[in-house]
């Protein structure tokens, strides 16, 4: 299978281009808008997968060119202010402009939360409105980022601490990628978790506790340059739900799904779950649509 990747964002590009071709798939990049036209003009492709927000010649224009080519496209969106009418067609402010995209499917990854105030909430059943705002869970997190002349930790990796007040790990980043950090200088990332882990707590309190860990475990902990202390809580947790809390992929409006850290699959976490619940909801897509030769996804 031929598949174009058009996506500016070089991280993501490269990461997901390297996994399809692990799965057997022939990628071809394009960065922006006009080598995506370019490469269309001259090459057969079976998918496109299209970010909305290309540079130069945006995803929509590249689309036109490819109405009648038979061919299935997946779109990758950034930031969107609203979404209106999940039907046969989705309407989409963006950037101010209101932009109609044809679909009867939509992948959300955004989170419940932030579907449902892109949709609004009247386009949603009741009940799954309900479990929105009641059965979601947001993991915190308290992450502290540490710059050090001496080195803190002797190992690459991250290590796991047992009798702690808050915290947890702590990965030593410049021993992997040294270029992270100024030479002689070590980079580490501390995580901690606050009490309670779930629900609502006092941040100060949270991170002097973590700090206080940190103390004693490294004594020379206060000659250490603190470049970030970050509080992971509420809208933007560590995770949106904790496992266990878990919302189902399905929203009550067919066609629209959800993917991502509010939908993972009982006792997993992180992006691995992350990456299964995307598997589950492509197989679930796969298994009602039978594959079609042309169409749009
Ligand atoms: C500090 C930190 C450290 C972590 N460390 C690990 C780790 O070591 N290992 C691990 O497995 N997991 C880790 N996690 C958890 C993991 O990163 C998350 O669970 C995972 O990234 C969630 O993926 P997602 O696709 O569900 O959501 P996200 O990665 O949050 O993606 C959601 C996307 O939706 C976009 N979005 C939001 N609103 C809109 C809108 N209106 N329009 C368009 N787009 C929108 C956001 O910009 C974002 O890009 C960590 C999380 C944090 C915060």
């Amino acid at each position: 299978m031929q598949i174009l990747l058009a996506e500016d964002d070089t991280l993501l590009a490269d990461a997901l281009s390297a996994q399809l071709r692990n799965h057997g798939y022939a990628v071809e990049l394009a960065p922006n808008g006009p080598v995506a036209q370019y490469l269309l003009q001259r090459h057969h492709f079976d998918l496109a997968i299209l970010d909305l927000g290309l540079p130069m010649v945006d995803g929509l224009s590249v689309l036109r060119q490819l109405r009648d080519q038979g061919m299935a496209i997946l779109f990758v969106t950034h930031f969107l202010d609203q979404v209106y009418a999940l039907c046969d067609r989705i309407t989409v402010l963006r950037n101010g402009e209101k932009v109609r995209i044809d679909t009867d499917l939509v992948v959300s990854n955004a989170g419940p939360k932030a579907t449902v105030a892109l949709a609004g909430s009247e386009a949603f059943p009741a009940d799954y409105i309900a479990r929105v705002n009641n059965d979601l869970r947001p993991a915190a997190n308290i992450v502290i980022n540490v710059a050090s002349r001496e080195p803190l930790i002797n190992h690459p990796g991250i290590v796991t601490f047992g009798k702690t007040r808050r915290l947890c790990n702590m990965a030593n980043l410049s021993a992997t990628c040294p270029e992270l950090a100024p030479p002689d200088w070590h980079l580490y990332v501390a995580y901690a978790v606050p009490v309670p882990a779930l629900g609502d707590f006092d941040s100060d309190a949270e991170v002097a506790r973590a700090l206080e860990d940190l103390r004693e475990q490294f004594a020379n902990f206060d000659q250490t340059k603190i470049l970030s202390i970050r509080v992971m809580r509420d809208d933007w947790p560590a995770q949106r739900s904790c496992a266990g809390y878990d919302l189902p992929r399905e929203t009550g409006i067919e066609g629209l799904w959800c993917v991502g850290d509010a939908v993972k699959q009982y006792g997993n976490g992180g992006t691995q779950a992350c990456a299964e619940t995307a598997k589950i909801v492509s197989d679930a897509i796969l298994a009602a649509r039978p594959r079609r030769s042309a169409g749009r996804v």
